[in-house]
């Protein structure tokens, strides 16, 4: 008899704790991570950033989720929007959306947006089926060219790219789709060619080179794309080595150039919930540089690097914590 009311005003108490000191539901914050198309880097990276917030569940009581998106654009804009919380961008398309540039040029300069942290370096990437016979960025004349989806960050790089070249859309037959039809297109024999800026070794890239119709990668440089570097500072040289495309008939490591895919936020969003993903992340890098082989050369330094919107004051809060403050310029501290 005893033993029994034991156990029940055990169970009573222990009910009564867990009821206590578990945060209600309702103190729960969602956040979403926009990312790209599901063939992209860009998705699985949301979805690393988002396991580590959900392992910690307890502590920071955020949830996250990740929904696939038209890329870095849209991310920026759905952003400052207040649609989610969280987007991934590239670094090109960071400076121009905070300074009012391209995309941003008749709203003007977004001063809302946010910088989190960089994440890894994309490369501008163009490939080619062997049969169109291009192999530099002039070939593409007339050719039908996938320069990206609206919404993507890739769109202005195929435009800048045709330009330093001296062609513009309308000197190629443009399609617009999203990059996970590319390949598809591009082994069907419906386009020449695409353009994809994209962290390597990726899917989409491995899935154009894996068809029966054979693909080159092709070379983006010259004086005109080495001028562009130095007068943007959010670009720089880099390589695609061949080794990541073995089926490609590309021959030698192809030279590109490329940004860095950064994350993005609002100054709307809250600070804690900022200061928990940076972090996370920053605590959890070899966890997280274990999601993809993209991420190989990601180190602390790397990732303040090659944003140029001010950093969130969550970000801030966590920098200044782990003593990284004085590797940052002092432009983006304007919240600390
Ligand atoms: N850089 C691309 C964009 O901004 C997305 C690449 C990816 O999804 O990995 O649209």
């Amino acid at each position: 008899m005893f033993k029994n009311i034991f156990v029940i005003i055990t169970i009573i108490i222990i009910i009564f704790l867990v009821v206590f000191f578990a945060r209600s539901p309702q103190d729960r914050s969602f956040v979403t991570f926009g990312t790209g198309g599901i063939t992209g880097v860009y998705y699985p990276t949301g979805g690393a950033i988002s396991s580590l917030i959900n392992k910690k569940q307890d502590t920071y009581n955020i949830k996250s989720a990740v929904a696939s998106t038209g890329g870095s654009v849209f991310n920026i804009n759905a952003v400052l929007a207040g649609n989610i919380e969280f987007g991934i961008a590239q670094s090109d398309r960071q400076y121009e959306a905070y300074n009012g540039l391209a995309e941003w040029e008749s709203e003007g300069p977004q001063k809302n947006l946010r910088s989190v942290f960089a994440i890894y370096p994309e490369a501008i990437t163009l490939v080619a089926s062997e049969k169109s016979e291009v192999s530099t960025v002039s070939d593409l004349r007339d050719k039908r060219v996938n320069l990206g989806n609206v919404g993507s960050g890739q769109l202005q790089n195929a435009l800048t790219v045709l330009k330093v070249f001296g062609l513009s859309e309308d000197d190629v037959k443009a399609e617009m789709v999203k990059a996970a039809e590319a390949p598809g297109l591009l082994q069907d024999g419906r386009i020449d060619a695409f353009f994809y800026t994209v962290g390597h070794p990726n899917g989409n890239i491995k899935e154009a080179a894996s068809g029966r119709i054979p693909v080159r990668i092709i070379p983006i440089e010259g004086p005109g794309i080495n001028t562009l570097i130095v007068e943007n500072p959010f670009y720089s040289t880099t390589t695609i080595p061949i080794t990541m495309y073995p089926k490609s008939v590309n021959t030698e490591d192809i030279p590109t150039f490329g940004v860095a895919a950064t994350l993005v936020t609002s100054s709307e969003t809250s600070e804690d919930i900022v200061y928990a993903v940076t972090k996370e992340v920053f605590e959890n890098l070899d966890d997280f540089k274990a999601f993809h082989p993209a991420y190989e050369t990601i180190t602390p330094e790397s990732m303040l690097e090659g944003l140029s919107a001010p950093l969130h004051k969550g970000a801030i809060r966590y920098y200044k914590e782990a003593g990284l403050l004085e590797r940052i310029d002092d432009r983006l501290l304007v919240e600390a």
